[in-house]
């Protein structure tokens, strides 16, 4: 562990050539299972490694975490200011050493939840990288994680970590999955799992990762702009109460009601329909909204076990 720097760090290395992997957790300070999963792997990664390096952050922005919130303590959103200033405010010297940390990687995944805010269907997403080699790995790994979304989507939005790993051409993944309040252990475990899968995939481990059995996944290469913005999604036409009326992974088709706002102080009730058909993989779950928050989204799925392109 290395602790004379703002994002602390361990590294397990086989000793042997093989690729340097970095994941991260704590991106945001509110999305706890991550945090817990890569502290589990930390203990659980050595011995299983037969070549290259994993490094593993478990809580990447500390003084968002220590305030359990989103952003760090000066109020800057790190997958938003990529890749930061080492002369910067707290946030800004984070994304500096996060973004170090990426272009010294080969691989690099991203774990995340929905926060309190949001809950989300599990997926695994990646940047329509222009390169197609690129591309190809990022696709592989999103795959080999084996969670039932496999999400591809606009490449051009800046300051994420994604972004950092995209301009130096290093094949990157995120992950979401849960959210709300409440833990969820069902994340921790998916996400360790996919982690062991990834790094068989990647011929680091020694022995089989668990099982071989793959999940059905729907997936979906959306190159529109800003594809993958998640709190642009149907936003709230007024303050108010958010009422659901779908759940997680629910189908829906265009038309039906999605949920409704019940505007504060009026009670007037305004109806939300889905605009399209598809797979519920957003929903907001803080119940109190601002206008223009999100209050879910639909992604246009196909078959399952079917790539859909969405130019
Ligand atoms: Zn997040």
């Amino acid at each position: 562990m290395e602790d004379n720097k703002l994002v602390k760090f361990y590294r397990v290395d086989s000793g042997k050539a093989g690729p340097r992997v970095l994941l991260t957790a704590g991106v945001h300070g509110d999305e706890y299972e991550p945090m817990l999963a890569a502290m589990q792997l930390v203990n659980e990664v050595p011995g299983l490694l037969k070549s290259g390096s994993v490094t593993i952050v478990p809580l990447t922005n500390e003084t968002a975490y220590v305030n359990g919130i989103r952003y760090g303590e000066d109020g800057l959103d790190l997958a938003r200011i990529c890749p930061g200033k080492s002369d910067g405010t707290i946030t800004e010297r984070v994304a500096s050493e996060i973004s170090a940390l990426i272009k010294e990687s080969d691989y690099f995944i991203d774990m995340h939840t929905g926060g309190p805010a949001f809950e989300i269907y599990p997926l695994a997403g990646y940047v329509l990288h222009p390169s197609p080699e690129i591309l190809e790995k990022q696709q592989e790994m999103a795959l080999a994680f084996n969670l039932p979304l496999v999400w591809g989507t606009d490449y051009r939005p800046d300051g994420r970590t994604l972004s950092v790993a995209r301009d130096a051409n290093i094949p990157a993944i995120y992950l979401e999955f849960g959210g709300g309040t409440g833990f969820r252990m069902q994340v921790v475990n998916a996400y360790k799992t996919g982690f062991m899968r990834l790094l068989n995939y990647l011929n680091m481990l020694n022995g089989p990762a668990g099982s071989d059995s793959f999940v059905d996944k729907y997936w979906i290469e959306d190159h529109r702009q800003d594809s993958g913005y998640l709190q642009g999604k149907m936003p709230s036409p007024v303050d108010g109460i958010f009422v659901a009326e779908v759940k997680i992974g629910d189908k829906i088709k265009a038309g039906e009601l999605f949920g409704k706002v019940v505007e504060s102080f009026s009670g007037k009730q305004i109806d939300m329909y889905a605009d399209i058909d598809g797979l519920v993989f957003l929903l907001r779950a803080m119940v109190k909204v601002k206008p223009g928050d999100a209050l879910g989204g639909i992604l246009p799925i196909g078959s399952l076990n079917e790539r859909v392109i969405y130019e």
